[in-house]
């Protein structure tokens, strides 16, 4: 029986150490789901090394490595042991979608994009021909008729309490620095309604009470969000999803999704500078509405986990100190401050080489805890300063406990609340070591 081992690379700290956890709280649905589209003649198994050791003396006779963002140097690395062995290795996930004639330096086969068709295209080429094409690029047309994933896979291992779902994918924004604006192209595709449930049903009936929504924007399609709320709310689970803060403005819809069991929402509020956010094609953001917008989702019961970037055009240190009266004002409980990254094929990437304002090209520290551009009002030193400043006021003990145990919103809501301080002094750990917090 021919074996492929699907691997999900941890990443390095700066230090050069690999990341690793006692658990994995957000494990990625790609795995389980390839296992369920795999032919019933082929032994899959997964790893997930943020949690689990990897051997490279497996039976395995193909090797395929998936890494979100800068992890795909590990991955690399990891590609480079099993080659030495003389396994065959391919790769998927955005990074190597995006730069893969980057990625085929190291590794024998990419994916790009959808691995829905490309993957069984590839596991035949294997027990065909003994080897694999370079490329492998077939997006799909649609999301229907995708098998139950096998979590029972993702169930055995050290994970937290929730397993993943997906019910669209891509984003009807451009935003010009995203990795899914740039693969997607303003589309998103939502998978049918009832084979959505399918699988929420499957991962109630493994004991689980909660789930992760891994949709890139869960709001792209308000009516298809309300019809999927609508048929979620009777199975009374807790779920967490990311979207834009447009939800807020549909005061009805935001009502369903939190009585659907939406406890907690990621959500790019990106920045307090409304020129930066104009200059990244996302005017449709209004600056001016963040408050009201938070406080609409506080309103509904909904915990807010915010992704904030830094290094836009509009920045200076005087708005980074803004930044910080704001994030303190509006008790922001979760959230994650980023360097604005030009990751190479998005078009930011693209307009900053065109103008020179790449400070230069090593990749490997394009990790978004550095500043590799030239912005506009500050320089790279000054924005960098103002980086560690931030997170300092952020990940402090005082500025945790404000966000979190004295934020009004405890008394609604003391669980998740506590939940927050907790992850809050996890963030923390990383960033006292001068590391970005990492969410795993
Ligand atoms: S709204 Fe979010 S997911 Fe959509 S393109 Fe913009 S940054 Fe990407």
């Amino acid at each position: 029986m021919p074996k492929v081992l699907l691997i999900q690379s941890s990443q390095y700290l700066s230090t050069g150490n690999v990341v690793r956890q006692k658990k994995l709280y957000l494990p990625g649905l790609v795995f389980p789901l390839l296992a369920a589209m795999a032919p019933g003649n082929w032994e899959v198994e997964i790893k997930l090394e943020v949690i689990e050791e990897i051997s490279f003396d497996t039976d395995a006779d193909i090797i395929g490595i998936g890494a979100m963002g800068h992890a795909i140097f590990r991955a690399f690395d990891l590609a480079g042991e099993f080659r030495k062995r003389g396994k065959i290795v391919f790769m998927g996930g955005y990074m190597a979608s995006m730069v893969p004639e980057l990625a085929l330096k190291f590794v024998d086969s990419i994916v790009i994009g959808d691995a829905e068709i490309s993957f069984p295209l590839l596991l035949s080429d294997f027990e065909k021909h003994g080897r694999l094409q370079p490329v492998y690029n077939n997006p799909v047309g649609d999301l229907n008729n995708l098998p139950l994933p096998r979590y029972e896979m993702l169930a055995e291992k050290r994970i937290g309490d929730m397993l993943p779902v997906q019910a669209g994918r891509g984003c009807n924004h451009t935003c010009s620095f995203c990795s899914i604006a740039c693969l997607y192209k303003g589309r998103h595709m939502a998978r049918p309604v009832d084979e959505v449930i399918r699988d929420i049903e499957k991962i109630k009936s493994l004991g689980y009470h909660k789930f992760y929504m891994i949709d890139d924007n869960i709001v792209s399609n308000p009516a298809y969000l309300e019809e999927l709320c609508r048929r979620i709310l009777p199975m009374k689970m807790k779920w967490s999803s990311q979207c834009t803060m447009n939800l807020a403005r549909n005061e009805s819809l935001l009502k369903l999704v939190a009585r659907s069991g939406c406890e907690i929402l990621s959500l790019g509020l990106e920045s307090i500078s409304q020129e930066g956010l104009d200059k990244l094609n996302k005017k449709w953001l209004r600056t001016d509405d963040h408050q009201k917008l938070m406080a609409a989702f506080n309103k509904a019961g909904i915990m807010i986990s915010a992704e904030m970037i830094i290094g836009t055009d509009g920045d200076t240190t005087e708005s980074l100190q803004a930044t910080w009266d704001f994030i303190r004002k509006c008790k922001i409980p979760l959230l994650r401050i980023y360097f604005l990254t030009p990751v190479p094929a998005t078009r930011l990437y693209l307009e900053y080489k065109a103008a020179g304002r790449l400070i230069h090209e090593n990749f490997d520290h394009y990790t978004a805890s550095e500043c590799v551009h030239y912005p506009e009002q500050i320089t790279p030193e000054n924005l960098t300063l103002m980086y560690h400043w931030l997170n300092g006021k952020i990940f402090s003990l005082g500025g945790i406990v404000c966000r979190t145990l004295l934020n009004r919103q405890i008394l609604k809501h003391p669980v998740n609340y506590i939940f927050a301080f907790a992850v809050n002094l996890h963030y923390r750990s990383y960033v006292k070591k001068g590391e970005t917090p990492l969410i795993v």
